[in-house]
């Protein structure tokens, strides 16, 4: 039997595991599982799963968690340090999927105890860097990549003789906007932004990959997970995403997995590894899917690629930066206060001059995080104020 904790057990990554979790329910035992504020998922996966503890984040959910609990024998609680209490409890195996940098704490408390992490939250990876893999590296603890190229790529990696790797290719879907010329991406809305041609994903994420920012913090996630050198991590764009990613050795050999766009598949690797588990659905038909193409990124239309680069070969605390304000644009799109050029813009001027010292503790990480919100909605009220003041010129000269 092994034990899991799911922190974010209502998202699409969440969901994703808690159905593998659930076709096995002699190999697995749930101990916790967490929510932002989805109640009635929670609840019901709790049930199901019988949990011994369910976390809501947002502490004014915690009666209603506590009703749909009663009489099950399962803890409830509630609020952020509950969470990282969660996160706390000894366990063979945390699946780490809270969307952006809210999850970096509860991730570095299971790291704290020494556990295997299965880890699906890039922007806690890409916001505490060296950080987070030096506490790994302190507490024993186990990083498994999640995230579908990771996954590939660990699959692929000699970790024992990373002297012979050439390169690192991570594979790009291109998202909805591959083809689109930068004119166009400027009328995009939030529905069109979250869906992805390939993949079905939380809101967040899917803009991501719309303004290819996703790319963008992975390259960061890739660096940090197989440190061989930014520079020697490709990008490529390959819409069909049937190869996740690839490694190329110093012989010419490049190895590389592929599969069907169903993130159960690097789930179910990181929850049975060292060894493998079932995974109920579709097989690769390859002469359905006849052919595969590639392509050179373009940082010109996905401005967020040149972004990235710039932050993994330069400043070390940058990376907190593009995330942060990454997700406060990406908030501000979603809730139509911005248009989805601005996401990347806003970054861009966030990160804009921007100088500090490395973090050197976790602390540091939040402090830099929280100054960048702050300079990211400044950005954000400055933009609706020009988009006004234009469209009132526009007014009075109409
Ligand atoms: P999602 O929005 O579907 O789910 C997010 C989960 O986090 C939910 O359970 C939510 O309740 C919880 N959550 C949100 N805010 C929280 C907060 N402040 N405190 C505590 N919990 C909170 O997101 P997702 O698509 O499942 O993605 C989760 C993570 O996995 C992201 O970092 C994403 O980049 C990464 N990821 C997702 C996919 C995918 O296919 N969805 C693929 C690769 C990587
Ligand atoms: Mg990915």
């Amino acid at each position: 039997m092994k034990t899991v904790t799911i922190l974010g057990a209502t998202g699409s990554v969440g969901t994703s595991t808690l159905d593998l979790i659930e076709r096995e329910p002699e190999r697995f035992a749930v101990d916790a599982l967490t929510a932002h504020c989805d109640v009635d998922g929670l609840a019901s996966a709790a049930r199901r799963t019988r949990a011994r503890l369910a976390v809501v984040a947002d502490e004014a959910h915690l009666p209603a968690l506590r009703a749909a609990l009663a009489g099950t024998g399962i803890e409830t609680a509630g609020g952020a340090s509950a969470i990282c209490e969660a996160a706390a409890r000894p366990v063979d195996w945390t699946m780490a999927a809270i969307v952006g940098c809210a999850g970096l704490p509860p991730v570095m408390e299971a790291v704290r105890r020494g556990g295997t992490v299965a880890l699906a939250n890039k922007e806690a990876l890409v916001s505490a860097g060296a950080l987070m893999t030096d506490a790994v590296a302190r507490h024993k603890a186990r990083l498994l990549p999640v995230d579908s190229e990771h996954n590939a790529i660990f699959q692929c990696y000699d970790s024992a003789a990373p002297a012979s790797i050439r390169r690192i290719i991570l594979t790009a879907s291109g998202g909805p906007f591959r083809t689109w010329s930068r004119a166009d991406m400027a009328g995009v809305t939030p529905e069109q932004a979250v869906k992805h041609p390939n993949w079905s994903m939380g809101a967040k994420i899917s803009v991501d990959s719309a303004t290819m920012m996703n790319k963008g913090l992975e390259l960061i996630e890739a660096h940090h997970l197989f440190p061989i050198g930014s520079e020697r991590i490709e990008i490529i764009v390959h819409p069909q995403s049937v190869i996740h990613s690839m490694v190329e050795y110093c012989d010419g050999s490049v190895l590389a997995q592929l599969g069907t766009p169903d993130m159960r598949t690097p789930i179910a690797h990181a929850l049975a590894w060292p060894y493998r588990m079932d995974v109920p659905g579709e097989q690769l038909d390859f002469a359905t899917v006849g052919r595969l193409d590639f392509e050179a990124p373009d940082p010109e239309r996905f401005p967020a690629l040149r972004l990235a680069r710039a932050v993994v070969a330069g400043n070390p605390s940058a990376s907190a930066v593009l995330n942060a304000a990454n997700e406060i644009a990406v908030a501000a799109f979603l809730s139509r206060r911005i248009g989805f050029a601005d996401i990347v813009a806003v970054v861009e001027t966030v990160l804009d001059g921007y100088d500090a010292p490395a973090p050197a503790t976790l602390d540091d990480v939040f402090a830099i995080d929280r100054e960048a919100r702050a300079k990211a909605e400044q950005a954000i009220k400055s933009l609706s104020r020009t988009q006004t003041s234009v469209s009132t010129n526009q007014a009075i000269s109409n």
